[in-house]
Protein backbone atom coordinates (compact mmCIF):
# COMPACT_ATOMS: atom_id res chain seq x y z
CA UNK A 1 0.00 0.00 0.00
CA UNK A 2 1.64 3.76 -0.94
CA UNK A 3 1.81 5.97 2.20
CA UNK A 4 -0.16 8.80 2.11
CA UNK A 5 1.86 11.70 0.89
CA UNK A 6 0.87 14.48 2.96
CA UNK A 7 2.10 17.39 0.48
CA UNK A 8 -0.73 16.04 -2.06
CA UNK A 9 -3.81 14.32 -1.55
CA UNK A 10 -7.47 14.76 -1.48
CA UNK A 11 -9.56 14.06 1.15
CA UNK A 12 -12.14 11.31 0.32
CA UNK A 13 -16.08 12.57 -0.70
CA UNK A 14 -19.05 10.81 -2.39
CA UNK A 15 -17.82 12.91 -5.46
CA UNK A 16 -14.22 11.12 -5.28
CA UNK A 17 -16.49 7.61 -5.10
CA UNK A 18 -18.26 8.68 -8.22
CA UNK A 19 -15.16 10.02 -9.88
CA UNK A 20 -13.08 6.97 -9.51
CA UNK A 21 -16.02 4.75 -10.57
CA UNK A 22 -16.68 7.14 -13.86
CA UNK A 23 -12.92 6.44 -14.62
CA UNK A 24 -13.17 2.48 -13.95
CA UNK A 25 -16.45 2.61 -16.12
CA UNK A 26 -14.39 4.41 -19.28
CA UNK A 27 -11.80 2.26 -18.93
CA UNK A 28 -13.45 -0.40 -19.05
CA UNK A 29 -15.37 0.82 -22.03
CA UNK A 30 -11.74 1.90 -23.91
CA UNK A 31 -10.41 -2.12 -23.21
CA UNK A 32 -13.37 -3.70 -24.10
CA UNK A 33 -15.40 -1.94 -26.43
CA UNK A 34 -17.72 -2.23 -28.08
CA UNK A 35 -19.65 -3.21 -25.17
CA UNK A 36 -23.20 -3.67 -23.60
CA UNK A 37 -24.67 -1.51 -20.85
CA UNK A 38 -25.26 -5.07 -18.96
CA UNK A 39 -21.60 -6.22 -19.31
CA UNK A 40 -20.36 -3.67 -18.42
CA UNK A 41 -22.48 -3.60 -15.46
CA UNK A 42 -20.81 -7.57 -15.11
CA UNK A 43 -17.60 -6.03 -15.57
CA UNK A 44 -17.49 -3.38 -13.25
CA UNK A 45 -19.35 -5.00 -10.15
CA UNK A 46 -21.23 -1.93 -10.59
CA UNK A 47 -25.36 -1.68 -9.91
CA UNK A 48 -27.17 -1.04 -12.98
CA UNK A 49 -28.67 2.45 -12.17
CA UNK A 50 -24.92 3.13 -11.43
CA UNK A 51 -23.91 2.55 -14.67
CA UNK A 52 -26.80 3.48 -15.97
CA UNK A 53 -26.02 7.21 -14.31
CA UNK A 54 -22.65 7.08 -15.56
CA UNK A 55 -23.33 6.34 -18.90
CA UNK A 56 -26.03 9.26 -19.53
CA UNK A 57 -23.16 11.58 -18.05
CA UNK A 58 -20.31 9.97 -20.19
CA UNK A 59 -22.40 10.16 -23.30
CA UNK A 60 -23.61 13.70 -22.47
CA UNK A 61 -19.87 15.51 -22.25
CA UNK A 62 -19.29 13.35 -25.14
CA UNK A 63 -16.88 10.67 -24.11
CA UNK A 64 -18.98 7.79 -24.90
CA UNK A 65 -21.19 7.12 -27.90
CA UNK A 66 -23.94 4.27 -28.02
CA UNK A 67 -25.28 2.62 -31.39
CA UNK A 68 -27.26 -0.33 -32.62
CA UNK A 69 -25.85 -3.44 -32.82
CA UNK A 70 -23.63 -4.57 -35.91
CA UNK A 71 -25.10 -8.05 -35.87
CA UNK A 72 -29.43 -8.40 -36.33
CA UNK A 73 -30.72 -10.90 -33.77
CA UNK A 74 -34.23 -11.84 -32.96
CA UNK A 75 -35.76 -10.17 -30.57
CA UNK A 76 -34.49 -6.80 -28.55
CA UNK A 77 -31.22 -5.38 -30.08
CA UNK A 78 -28.56 -4.49 -27.78
CA UNK A 79 -27.06 -1.36 -28.06
CA UNK A 80 -23.32 -0.96 -27.94
CA UNK A 81 -20.71 1.37 -25.85
CA UNK A 82 -17.87 2.87 -28.16
CA UNK A 83 -15.56 5.40 -27.04
CA UNK A 84 -15.90 8.36 -28.86
CA UNK A 85 -12.01 8.46 -30.14
CA UNK A 86 -12.78 12.20 -31.75
CA UNK A 87 -14.24 13.58 -28.43
CA UNK A 88 -10.27 15.08 -28.07
CA UNK A 89 -7.51 16.15 -30.54
CA UNK A 90 -4.19 15.29 -28.86
CA UNK A 91 -1.01 17.07 -30.09
CA UNK A 92 1.86 14.79 -29.66
CA UNK A 93 5.81 15.93 -30.23
CA UNK A 94 8.78 13.53 -30.16
CA UNK A 95 11.68 16.47 -30.00
CA UNK A 96 14.72 15.18 -30.83
CA UNK A 97 18.06 16.85 -31.66
CA UNK A 98 18.21 16.65 -34.81
CA UNK A 99 14.26 16.26 -36.10
CA UNK A 100 10.90 16.99 -34.74
CA UNK A 101 8.26 15.19 -35.18
CA UNK A 102 4.39 16.54 -34.48
CA UNK A 103 1.26 14.42 -35.10
CA UNK A 104 -2.12 14.63 -34.09
CA UNK A 105 -4.16 12.03 -32.20
CA UNK A 106 -7.97 11.84 -31.12
CA UNK A 107 -7.98 9.70 -27.86
CA UNK A 108 -7.62 6.60 -29.03
CA UNK A 109 -4.34 7.41 -29.91
CA UNK A 110 -4.75 6.93 -33.62
CA UNK A 111 -2.77 9.75 -35.43
CA UNK A 112 -5.12 11.71 -38.19
CA UNK A 113 -2.06 13.82 -39.25
CA UNK A 114 2.01 13.72 -38.80
CA UNK A 115 4.76 16.26 -40.13
CA UNK A 116 8.60 16.31 -39.28
CA UNK A 117 10.71 19.20 -39.55
CA UNK A 118 14.40 19.90 -38.50
CA UNK A 119 14.39 20.43 -34.59
CA UNK A 120 15.64 24.20 -34.66
CA UNK A 121 18.12 25.30 -32.27
CA UNK A 122 16.97 27.33 -29.67
CA UNK A 123 13.71 26.89 -27.42
CA UNK A 124 12.08 30.05 -28.64
CA UNK A 125 12.68 28.94 -32.22
CA UNK A 126 11.04 25.55 -31.63
CA UNK A 127 8.13 26.82 -29.82
CA UNK A 128 7.69 29.62 -33.20
CA UNK A 129 8.04 26.83 -35.34
CA UNK A 130 5.43 24.42 -33.41
CA UNK A 131 3.10 27.14 -33.22
CA UNK A 132 3.03 26.77 -36.68
CA UNK A 133 2.63 23.64 -37.08
CA UNK A 134 -0.27 23.82 -34.56
CA UNK A 135 -1.99 26.52 -36.91
CA UNK A 136 -2.11 24.16 -40.18
CA UNK A 137 -3.21 21.14 -38.16
CA UNK A 138 -6.21 23.18 -36.92
CA UNK A 139 -7.01 24.99 -40.09
CA UNK A 140 -7.16 21.35 -41.73
CA UNK A 141 -8.91 20.00 -38.71
CA UNK A 142 -11.42 22.85 -37.35
CA UNK A 143 -13.99 20.33 -36.29
CA UNK A 144 -11.81 18.76 -33.11
CA UNK A 145 -11.49 20.13 -30.15
CA UNK A 146 -7.49 20.36 -29.02
CA UNK A 147 -7.24 19.89 -25.38
CA UNK A 148 -3.27 19.63 -24.78
CA UNK A 149 -0.01 18.76 -25.93
CA UNK A 150 2.25 16.15 -25.02
CA UNK A 151 5.65 16.64 -25.84
CA UNK A 152 8.64 13.80 -24.92
CA UNK A 153 12.16 14.88 -25.14
CA UNK A 154 15.75 13.96 -24.85
CA UNK A 155 16.02 15.36 -21.23
CA UNK A 156 14.71 16.07 -17.95
CA UNK A 157 11.97 18.05 -16.69
CA UNK A 158 11.06 18.73 -13.32
CA UNK A 159 7.75 18.87 -11.89
CA UNK A 160 7.21 22.63 -12.59
CA UNK A 161 7.90 21.63 -16.03
CA UNK A 162 11.82 22.98 -16.34
CA UNK A 163 13.98 21.66 -18.77
CA UNK A 164 16.80 20.69 -15.90
CA UNK A 165 18.99 18.47 -18.06
CA UNK A 166 19.10 17.87 -22.22
CA UNK A 167 22.88 17.27 -22.83
CA UNK A 168 22.11 15.87 -26.38
CA UNK A 169 19.72 19.05 -27.22
CA UNK A 170 22.48 21.40 -26.05
CA UNK A 171 19.87 23.41 -24.64
CA UNK A 172 20.07 25.58 -21.27
CA UNK A 173 17.69 25.14 -18.55
CA UNK A 174 14.79 26.76 -19.28
CA UNK A 175 11.13 26.83 -18.01
CA UNK A 176 9.50 24.44 -21.46
CA UNK A 177 6.42 24.29 -20.03
CA UNK A 178 5.48 27.95 -20.14
CA UNK A 179 7.30 29.25 -23.39
CA UNK A 180 5.58 25.99 -25.33
CA UNK A 181 2.20 26.96 -23.61
CA UNK A 182 2.14 30.33 -24.01
CA UNK A 183 3.15 30.12 -28.32
CA UNK A 184 0.69 27.14 -29.27
CA UNK A 185 -2.05 28.31 -26.30
CA UNK A 186 -2.98 24.56 -25.10
CA UNK A 187 -2.04 22.79 -22.03
CA UNK A 188 1.44 21.15 -22.75
CA UNK A 189 2.81 18.06 -20.37
CA UNK A 190 6.66 17.39 -21.06
CA UNK A 191 8.09 14.18 -20.37
CA UNK A 192 11.56 12.44 -20.83
CA UNK A 193 11.38 10.06 -23.89
CA UNK A 194 12.25 7.15 -22.50
CA UNK A 195 9.56 7.86 -19.91
CA UNK A 196 6.86 8.41 -22.29
CA UNK A 197 7.74 5.37 -23.90
CA UNK A 198 7.29 3.50 -20.78
CA UNK A 199 3.81 4.38 -20.75
CA UNK A 200 3.14 4.03 -24.12
CA UNK A 201 4.49 0.62 -24.14
CA UNK A 202 1.99 0.48 -20.74
CA UNK A 203 -0.85 1.85 -22.45
CA UNK A 204 -0.86 0.60 -26.15
CA UNK A 205 1.64 -1.75 -26.45
CA UNK A 206 1.80 -5.81 -27.12
CA UNK A 207 2.37 -6.86 -23.11
CA UNK A 208 0.49 -8.31 -20.98
CA UNK A 209 -2.73 -6.66 -19.16
CA UNK A 210 -1.28 -6.93 -15.35
CA UNK A 211 1.96 -5.49 -16.54
CA UNK A 212 3.16 -3.03 -13.33
CA UNK A 213 7.12 -3.47 -14.19
CA UNK A 214 8.07 -2.25 -16.88
CA UNK A 215 11.43 -0.47 -18.07
CA UNK A 216 12.02 1.38 -21.72
CA UNK A 217 15.23 1.85 -23.02
CA UNK A 218 15.62 4.25 -25.77
CA UNK A 219 18.97 3.91 -27.70
CA UNK A 220 19.32 6.89 -30.40
CA UNK A 221 21.38 9.81 -29.76
CA UNK A 222 21.92 8.64 -26.55
CA UNK A 223 20.48 6.31 -24.36
CA UNK A 224 17.65 6.87 -21.73
CA UNK A 225 15.75 4.74 -19.37
CA UNK A 226 12.16 5.15 -18.90
CA UNK A 227 11.02 3.31 -15.39
CA UNK A 228 7.31 2.23 -14.69
CA UNK A 229 7.84 0.26 -11.03
CA UNK A 230 4.20 -0.58 -9.40
CA UNK A 231 2.63 0.50 -12.15
CA UNK A 232 4.15 4.11 -11.62
CA UNK A 233 6.70 6.15 -13.92
CA UNK A 234 9.91 6.63 -11.52
CA UNK A 235 11.34 10.55 -11.71
CA UNK A 236 13.87 10.85 -8.30
CA UNK A 237 14.98 14.13 -6.73
CA UNK A 238 14.73 16.94 -9.54
CA UNK A 239 13.21 14.10 -12.20
CA UNK A 240 16.58 12.82 -12.90
CA UNK A 241 16.45 9.37 -12.35
CA UNK A 242 16.73 6.92 -15.46
CA UNK A 243 19.80 8.48 -16.49
CA UNK A 244 21.81 5.47 -17.09
CA UNK A 245 22.80 6.15 -19.94
CA UNK A 246 25.39 8.42 -18.29
CA UNK A 247 26.71 5.77 -15.73
CA UNK A 248 30.18 5.58 -15.75
CA UNK A 249 32.00 2.42 -17.72
CA UNK A 250 35.24 3.66 -18.12
CA UNK A 251 36.57 6.72 -16.24
CA UNK A 252 39.41 6.95 -19.26
CA UNK A 253 36.40 6.29 -22.25
CA UNK A 254 35.29 8.94 -24.76
CA UNK A 255 34.37 12.22 -24.02
CA UNK A 256 30.37 12.61 -23.21
CA UNK A 257 27.95 15.72 -24.17
CA UNK A 258 27.12 15.38 -20.02
CA UNK A 259 30.89 16.46 -19.56
CA UNK A 260 32.44 13.40 -18.03
CA UNK A 261 34.34 10.32 -19.94
CA UNK A 262 33.25 6.97 -20.66
CA UNK A 263 29.06 7.07 -20.38
CA UNK A 264 27.53 3.73 -21.10
CA UNK A 265 26.18 5.76 -24.20
CA UNK A 266 29.20 6.62 -25.30
CA UNK A 267 29.49 2.59 -26.17
CA UNK A 268 25.87 1.60 -26.88
CA UNK A 269 24.56 4.51 -28.61
CA UNK A 270 23.24 5.54 -32.38
CA UNK A 271 26.57 7.97 -32.39
CA UNK A 272 28.59 5.60 -30.75
CA UNK A 273 28.42 3.39 -33.25
CA UNK A 274 28.78 5.72 -35.75
CA UNK A 275 31.96 7.13 -34.47
CA UNK A 276 32.76 3.50 -34.01
CA UNK A 277 32.07 2.58 -37.51
CA UNK A 278 34.32 5.63 -38.65
CA UNK A 279 37.31 4.32 -37.04
CA UNK A 280 36.83 0.89 -38.55
CA UNK A 281 36.97 2.72 -41.69
CA UNK A 282 39.90 4.66 -40.94
CA UNK A 283 42.02 1.18 -40.54
CA UNK A 284 44.24 3.09 -37.79
CA UNK A 285 44.03 1.43 -33.88
CA UNK A 286 40.76 3.10 -32.22
CA UNK A 287 41.74 6.19 -30.83
CA UNK A 288 39.36 6.28 -27.20
CA UNK A 289 39.45 10.01 -26.76
CA UNK A 290 38.17 11.23 -30.62
CA UNK A 291 35.39 13.98 -30.79
CA UNK A 292 32.09 13.64 -31.82
CA UNK A 293 31.99 13.71 -35.64
CA UNK A 294 30.26 16.26 -37.48
CA UNK A 295 26.63 15.88 -37.59
CA UNK A 296 26.45 15.89 -41.69
CA UNK A 297 28.56 12.92 -41.87
CA UNK A 298 27.30 8.78 -41.79
CA UNK A 299 23.61 8.56 -40.12
CA UNK A 300 23.33 5.12 -38.20
CA UNK A 301 20.69 4.39 -40.71
CA UNK A 302 23.33 3.90 -42.84
CA UNK A 303 25.05 1.70 -40.86
CA UNK A 304 22.10 -0.81 -40.87
CA UNK A 305 21.44 -0.46 -44.23
CA UNK A 306 25.51 -1.35 -44.93
CA UNK A 307 25.04 -4.18 -42.62
CA UNK A 308 22.27 -5.86 -44.78
CA UNK A 309 24.36 -5.38 -47.95
CA UNK A 310 27.39 -7.67 -45.64
CA UNK A 311 29.71 -4.83 -45.21
CA UNK A 312 32.05 -6.52 -42.30
CA UNK A 313 32.23 -2.98 -40.63
CA UNK A 314 28.84 -2.16 -40.23
CA UNK A 315 28.47 -6.05 -39.08
CA UNK A 316 30.97 -5.20 -36.62
CA UNK A 317 29.70 -2.51 -35.20
CA UNK A 318 26.47 -3.81 -34.63
CA UNK A 319 27.96 -6.90 -32.55
CA UNK A 320 30.03 -4.19 -30.33
CA UNK A 321 27.44 -2.42 -30.13
CA UNK A 322 24.88 -5.36 -29.21
CA UNK A 323 27.50 -6.31 -26.37
CA UNK A 324 27.09 -2.95 -24.76
CA UNK A 325 23.53 -2.60 -24.85
CA UNK A 326 23.56 -6.10 -22.62
CA UNK A 327 26.75 -4.70 -20.59
CA UNK A 328 24.56 -2.01 -19.67
CA UNK A 329 21.07 -3.43 -19.62
CA UNK A 330 22.10 -6.41 -16.95
CA UNK A 331 22.31 -4.14 -13.72
CA UNK A 332 19.03 -2.58 -15.05
CA UNK A 333 17.64 -6.72 -14.98
CA UNK A 334 19.22 -7.39 -11.80
CA UNK A 335 18.46 -4.39 -10.18
CA UNK A 336 15.37 -3.62 -10.73
CA UNK A 337 13.92 -6.76 -11.80
CA UNK A 338 11.02 -5.50 -14.36
CA UNK A 339 8.59 -8.36 -16.43
CA UNK A 340 9.09 -6.85 -19.27
CA UNK A 341 11.95 -4.48 -20.75
CA UNK A 342 11.51 -2.78 -24.09
CA UNK A 343 14.03 -1.38 -26.53
CA UNK A 344 13.33 1.49 -28.62
CA UNK A 345 15.08 2.82 -31.44
CA UNK A 346 16.43 2.40 -35.10
CA UNK A 347 18.34 -0.56 -33.59
CA UNK A 348 15.54 -2.85 -33.46
CA UNK A 349 15.15 -2.94 -37.66
CA UNK A 350 18.12 -5.40 -36.69
CA UNK A 351 16.87 -7.03 -33.41
CA UNK A 352 17.67 -10.58 -35.73
CA UNK A 353 21.15 -9.80 -35.33
CA UNK A 354 21.27 -7.80 -32.31
CA UNK A 355 18.95 -9.52 -29.79
CA UNK A 356 20.85 -12.75 -29.63
CA UNK A 357 23.79 -10.51 -28.42
CA UNK A 358 22.49 -8.69 -26.17
CA UNK A 359 20.45 -11.86 -24.25
CA UNK A 360 23.63 -13.77 -24.10
CA UNK A 361 25.39 -10.71 -23.09
CA UNK A 362 22.22 -10.41 -20.43
CA UNK A 363 21.77 -14.17 -19.24
CA UNK A 364 26.30 -14.49 -18.73
CA UNK A 365 25.76 -10.99 -16.42
CA UNK A 366 22.47 -11.97 -14.42
CA UNK A 367 20.88 -13.83 -11.85
CA UNK A 368 19.69 -17.52 -12.97
CA UNK A 369 16.59 -17.22 -11.40
CA UNK A 370 15.87 -13.85 -13.61
CA UNK A 371 12.62 -13.97 -15.78
CA UNK A 372 12.80 -10.49 -17.00
CA UNK A 373 11.46 -10.49 -21.40
CA UNK A 374 13.84 -7.96 -23.15
CA UNK A 375 11.66 -7.15 -26.59
CA UNK A 376 12.49 -5.02 -29.26
CA UNK A 377 9.59 -2.68 -29.56
CA UNK A 378 6.66 -2.49 -32.43
CA UNK A 379 8.29 0.70 -34.45
CA UNK A 380 4.81 0.70 -36.41
CA UNK A 381 3.64 2.04 -32.65
CA UNK A 382 5.96 4.83 -33.00
CA UNK A 383 6.35 4.68 -29.64
CA UNK A 384 7.92 7.89 -28.72
CA UNK A 385 5.36 9.79 -30.44
CA UNK A 386 2.32 7.80 -28.94
CA UNK A 387 3.60 8.54 -25.38
CA UNK A 388 3.44 11.98 -26.09
CA UNK A 389 -0.13 11.11 -26.95
CA UNK A 390 -0.41 9.10 -23.42
CA UNK A 391 0.90 11.85 -21.44
CA UNK A 392 -2.62 13.26 -22.02
CA UNK A 393 -4.83 10.50 -22.53
CA UNK A 394 -3.83 9.19 -19.37
CA UNK A 395 -4.84 12.73 -17.70
CA UNK A 396 -8.57 11.17 -18.58
CA UNK A 397 -8.06 7.59 -17.93
CA UNK A 398 -5.37 7.14 -15.36
CA UNK A 399 -6.16 6.48 -11.49
CA UNK A 400 -7.15 10.02 -10.14
CA UNK A 401 -4.50 11.08 -7.74
CA UNK A 402 -5.90 10.25 -4.14
CA UNK A 403 -2.86 9.51 -2.77
ZN1 LIG B 1 27.58 11.18 -20.06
Amino acid sequence: MRKIDLTNFQVATSETARHINRRIALNIIRRYQPMSRAELARRSGLQRSTVSAIIGQLIAEGWVTEGASPVSSRGRRPRFLHLNGERAGILAVDLRPVTTRVGLAGLDARFLMQTTWPTPGTPEAFASELARTVAAFRSAHPEIVYEGMGVSLPGRVDPAGRLVFAPNLHWEPVDLKQVLESAVGLPVVLENAASACALAELWFGRHPDDVKDLVAVTVSEGIGVGMLLNGQLIHGRNAMAGEFGHVTLDEDGPPCSCGKRGCWEQYASNSAAVRHYQRLLGGAAAAPAEPPPSPAALKFTDILRLADDGDTRAIETLEHMARYLGIGLAPLVTGLAPQVLVIIGEVTAAWDRVGPIVLDVVKRRTLPSNTTQIVPTDPAMQPRLRGAVTLVVQQYFGAPNVA
